[in-house]
């Protein structure tokens, strides 16, 4: 069986990029959303294209960067907002994992401060990423392992991860911000779907690095796109390919995919 994915965002954090957003998307399954990251306007994105915001069940910060944070206020402010008008949240929960202490409340602060002092009748539930299973309910396993993007802390907690979705019996990785992709190979070994950011790496190097690891996803997905892609475009892609046997695609915001 196959899941739905809806692709919100998918430049990495260059200024603002002509028809893209920083980076988000979203995994559906039995009517709940799989929130992956919240660059700067995924709530907007995600409405406009026709998906209800209300529907989250979880939603997952790979770390704590402006293109990977910056529209999370927004996205709480618009499931409110949406509940408001609609209705539809009562009771509910939000879970929110975060790969920190320290930008959830920041957040919070902030929206503390918009309408109504931003009381919800839905709770939201803040929790920390660590390696291993995040959630494993309703048909959808999450499972997290920590990357080298950012360096340990000296309490030895991480703060950037790349995530393991299990789905209908589909594998999809989310590489999140690495620093080399050997780094996530546990995670991507047997995954049938790889999301892989360019955003500090040129496509035919990733390539090259799934080819020396033997692991070559059924489908790579771009996302998170850096100059190579953003810049240069189908002769950085061309180039990727003479390396990877497997379907290659370039994704764009607002894309909408069976994987
Ligand atoms: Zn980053």
């Amino acid at each position: 069986m196959s899941a739905k994915l809806y692709i919100f965002g998918t430049c990495s954090g260059t200024e603002p990029y002509p028809g893209r957003h920083h980076c988000s998307f979203a995994v559906e399954h039995e009517e709940k959303l799989y929130w992956f990251d919240a660059g700067e306007s995924c709530s907007h994105t995600a409405y406009v294209m026709g998906v209800d915001p209300r529907k989250i069940h979880s939603i997952f910060i790979s770390h704590p960067h402006m293109d990977h944070v910056g529209g999370l206020a927004n996205l709480m402010w618009t499931i409110r907002k949406l509940d408001g008008r609609y209705g539809g949240m009562e009771g509910r929960t939000v879970n929110l994992f975060m790969p920190n202490e320290q930008t959830w409340p920041a957040v919070r602060q902030v929206l503390s401060q918009t309408e109504g002092d931003f009381r919800t009748r839905f709770s939201i539930c803040d929790k920390r990423i660590r390696d291993g299973v995040l959630l494993d309910e309703g048909g959808v396993k999450v499972e997290a392992m920590h990357n080298l993007h950012l360096p340990q802390l000296d309490d030895g907690s991480w703060r950037s991860f790349s995530f393991r979705i299990t789905v209908g019996g589909r594998v999809i990785v989310f590489s999140g911000d690495v620093k080399n992709y050997s780094e996530i190979e546990p995670l991507i070994r047997g995954a049938h779907v790889l999301l892989a950011e360019t955003g500090h790496h040129r496509p035919a190097k990733v390539c090259g690095e799934l080819n020396e690891m033997g692991h070559m996803p059924e489908k790579l997905l771009f996302i998170h796109h850096g100059r190579a892609i953003l810049d240069e475009g189908q002769p950085a892609i061309d180039e990727a390919k003479t390396q990877y046997k497997a379907e290659i695609v370039v994704l764009n915001d607002g894309d909408v995919l069976s994987v």
